[in-house]
């Protein structure tokens, strides 16, 4: 009997065992996306079998199989990143929001989820790493695969493709859902990623097609007046974790003091990744008009042309997105200072709004703030002396761990009623008519149900990560100004909302200006207030019926009690 060792020599040495082993490992991710995706079974054996042949008649091309094998490399890269994030999501292809959301994202809000994504990278290191060395091996003892071999590759190969085609073009002949750049790896991703690269260079051409517009805004009001108005931007605070909205939990113990406040019960989000739901948050842009974006300019523009002084402060480091660039239309844009490498928590923005509040050389002021509200990791978003739902501190990310991760996003939503709360008193010593608007830009999975979810910006989303927390706050001398207002905020403030058309109109209103681009049927504080049909802007930048999403079952009973289903 040979020693083992002399087996595993033998078997590292042969070729043949080389190409299937990484014929295997590159079908990992179809095999997982089949289980995953409900998609017709003719797409799923053609997701099997156009790649194994193709893998197959690539590693034959040069009969220097490591050589071949390290050309496979991007494929080995993105089929990890697409087990990573079946790990996180449970579902989808690699989506081009997916790409957004790693380009937009920094570096410390990707190290927090990748801490958490340990299991998942351990499990595709140790798939793909040794299939590198693999390569690299065969690559230096310069192997070569024998001609018979290569021969009944290539037959293998070209057959196995060709059934995939072949099964592909009956699916697309009987009408079934799907098409070869949809449902076959990695021909989707990589599709998915040409797209993500077009719309990154969108992005970065904005400050030049965007140059021309102009909102033609002008102010209703007397300008000698002093008014200051607050624009807040929320991040992944979900409705159901409000005691504002109802919640069991005290999360609201300042705000729910608050006599001129509304709080919007039934707000749903029209996307749930930050990069599409705040520049639309920020603008004229809803999901029916998004692919106008690049074309417009934010509500800072607007204000701007009204006569305001106007400012953007953001918890959250500039990241070259839309967002980043609206920012750059304020009179006065500002970032808050990391401490010692940490993103600071958003109570830094109260001592801006102070500062704001102390000038009184501009007479009308329109601020936008950007906060960083419950991002995960929600421990993360508030100091000590906030955790009071306990215990609070876990570094499991899993659904045993769900008490504690409750407890701290909790907990980062009672600091979020500090901030709000600060900021209200900081305008009430300003003693002039001002309003506060908050939305957030998503909600977020929290391990509610069976399908054991978590985070938010998944390809398809769910209920959770689209209703979201909505308020709006005036001050005595603004309802004594404009009684009508705060009258017909709380009459619409249990009508199905989308923030992403109210808030823009809503402020238009509220700061009394007129624009072309507003449309007062969106505005709450108007007496015309008419609720729009829920809609969701898709990976592909679509508008479609929010139940056409891809939500699921488990999301319908609770999105029915936001609207008619
Ligand atoms: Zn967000």
């Amino acid at each position: 009997m040979k020693p083992i060792r002399e087996i595993i020599f033998s078997i590292i040495s042969a070729t043949r065992c080389l190409v299937i082993w990484i014929v295997a490992v590159l079908l990992i991710p179809n095999i997982l996306l089949d289980c995953t995706e409900s998609i017709p079974t003719l797409w799923k054996i053609a997701n099997i079998a156009i790649p194994a042949g193709m893998y197959m008649i690539i590693l034959i091309a040069n009969k220097r199989t490591g050589w071949m094998a390290m050309t496979l490399l991007p494929v080995m890269v993105l089929s990890a990143f697409q087990i990573v994030l079946l790990y996180l999501y449970g579902e989808s292809v690699i989506a081009v929001d997916m790409y957004l959301n790693v380009a937009t994202t920094n570096m410390s809000e990707a190290s927090e989820l990748l801490e958490n994504l340990t299991p998942a990278i351990i499990l595709v290191i140790a798939i793909y790493l040794p299939t590198i060395a693999w390569s690299i091996y065969a690559i230096i003892r310069k192997l070569k695969m024998p001609m018979v071999a290569r021969r009944e590759f290539a037959i293998w190969g070209s057959s196995l493709t060709l059934f995939g085609i072949g099964l592909g073009a009956v699916a697309l002949a009987n009408g079934e859902k799907g098409n070869f750049h949809y449902n076959i790896f990695p021909i989707n991703a990589i599709y998915n990623l040409c797209e993500a690269v077009n719309r990154a260079k969108q992005i970065a051409g904005y400050p030049y097609t965007s140059v021309r517009f102009r909102y033609e805004a002008r102010s209703l009001r007397n300008s000698s007046d002093r008014e200051i108005y607050v624009y807040v931007i929320g991040e992944t605070s979900r409705a159901q974790n409000w005691q504002l909205y109802g919640y069991h939990r005290p999360t609201n113990p300042k705000l729910s003091q608050e006599k001129n406040l509304v709080f919007f019960d039934r707000a749903l989000s029209e996307s749930n990744t930050t990069h599409k739901s705040v520049p639309m948050l920020m603008s004229c842009i809803s999901a029916e008009t998004f692919n106008h974006i690049n074309n417009i300019k934010s509500i800072l523009s607007a204000m701007k042309e009204a006569g305001f002084h106007t400012r953007f402060f953001s918890n959250q480091a500039p990241n070259r997105s839309y967002t980043e660039y609206f920012g750059n239309e304020a009179d006065d844009t500002r970032y808050t200072e990391k401490n010692t490498g940490h993103q600071p928590y958003d109570d830094a923005l109260i001592k801006m709004i102070s500062q704001a509040v102390d000038d009184t050389v501009h007479k009308k002021q329109f601020i936008v703030l950007h906060t960083y509200g419950s991002h995960f990791k929600y421990r993360d978003r508030y100091p000590e002396q906030f955790s009071y739902f306990k215990p609070d501190n876990t570094s499991e990310v899993s659904a045993t761990a769900r008490e504690e991760l409750i407890n701290s996003y909790d907990n980062s939503i009672r600091f979020t009623d500090h901030v709000i709360a600060s900021i209200i008193s900081e305008l009430k010593i300003a003693n002039c008519p001002s309003a506060l608007l908050y939305s957030s830009d998503h909600g977020e999975d929290i391990y509610d149900d069976a399908r054991k979810r978590f985070l938010h910006a998944s390809p398809t989303p769910t209920y959770y990560q689209l209703h979201v927390a909505m308020l709006a706050w005036l001050s005595d001398d603004f309802c004594k100004a404009h009684p009508e207002m705060i009258h017909n905020l709380r009459d619409n403030s249990h009508r199905f909302v989308s923030p992403q058309k109210s808030m823009f109109n809503t402020a238009m209103d509220i700061c009394g200006i007129e624009t072309p681009q507003s449309d007062r049927s969106k505005s709450l504080a108007s007496a015309a207030y008419t609720s729009s049909p829920a809609v969701y802007l898709t990976d592909l930048n679509n508008a479609v019926p929010v139940k056409e999403s891809g939500i699921k079952s488990a999301d319908n009973q609770h999105l029915a009690s936001l609207f008619d289903f």
